[in-house]
């Protein structure tokens, strides 16, 4: 679904991604991880064409995207701020993809529902975002994304800004929702938790470059260097 390559980007004097690459299959979870300020947002960016890279290329379904703009590139998102359309109810911030896709209202509502029962609020479909929990609008974010139908899925800390119980609940439906899709997803988190219980694979990240990639068991069982180490103690 996805393949970067040697991906870099700087901001001024900060190298915020170095020589990047990293693969998600369809099907596939891949988990970004790496503490703050690694360069993790910066290459879900590039990769979403919201940031440009200095150097490297983006290929999605086998195309060369890096060049694309990001409505063409056909991929769901899902970020660290949810940013909803606070002027559209529930409804209507998950149809807007498939309308914009082209649908006619009532498939892309039809769709919309699909995707508001998988993320398990449905019965919402009529609030404004300002009426939702932290943790219904991270849902609501999620159903906007599936609805697109996109092979690919990009999420950026899907679970922050909730309360434990909360992310606890959503962790769960994730790990499941991931199990159903046919999309390769992309999952940003500084939480090697949340990197255990829903990724196959696993990325690590460390001031900008990928220090070890693997499956989830090799990386947490046999880190490659010391800092991974500690990072995977450590973090939480
Ligand atoms: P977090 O876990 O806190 O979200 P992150 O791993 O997502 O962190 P990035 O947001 O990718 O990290 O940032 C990587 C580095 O690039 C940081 O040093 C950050 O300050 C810098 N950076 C990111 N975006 C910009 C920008 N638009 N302008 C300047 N510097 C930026
Ligand atoms: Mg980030």
């Amino acid at each position: 679904a996805l393949q970067t390559q040697d991906l870099s980007k700087s901001f001024g004097p900060v190298q915020a991604a170095w020589d990047v690459s990293l693969s998600v299959a369809r099907g596939e979870t891949l988990a970004l991880l790496g503490p703050s300020g690694c360069g993790k947002s910066t290459v879900l960016r590039c990769v979403a064409g919201l940031e440009k890279p200095d150097s490297g290329r983006v290929y999605i379904g086998g195309q060369d995207v890096t060049q694309w703009p990001p409505e063409a590139r056909n991929v769901g998102l899902v970020f660290q701020d949810y940013a909803l359309f606070p002027h559209l109810n529930v409804l209507g911030n998950v149809a807007y993809g498939p309308r914009m896709r082209g649908k006619p209202r009532a498939q892309a509502e039809a769709r919309a529902r699909e995707a508001l029962a998988l993320a398990r609020v449905g019965e919402l479909e009529r609030r404004l975002p300002a009426q939702l929990s932290g943790g219904q609008q991270q849902r609501v974010a999620l159903a906007r994304a599936l609805a697109t139908d996109s092979p690919l899925l990009l999420l950026d800390e899907p679970l922050s800004n909730l309360d434990e119980r909360l992310r606890a609940e959503l962790r769960a439906d994730l790990r499941e929702l991931f199990a159903q899709v046919a999309s390769g997803v992309l999952l940003v988190t500084h939480d090697q938790r949340e990197a255990l219980a829903l990724a196959g694979r696993v990325a690590v990240m460390r001031a900008g470059r990928l220090v070890q990639q693997g499956t989830a068991a090799e990386v947490f069982e046999r880190p490659a260097t010391a800092w991974v180490a500690q990072f995977l103690g450590w973090a939480n």
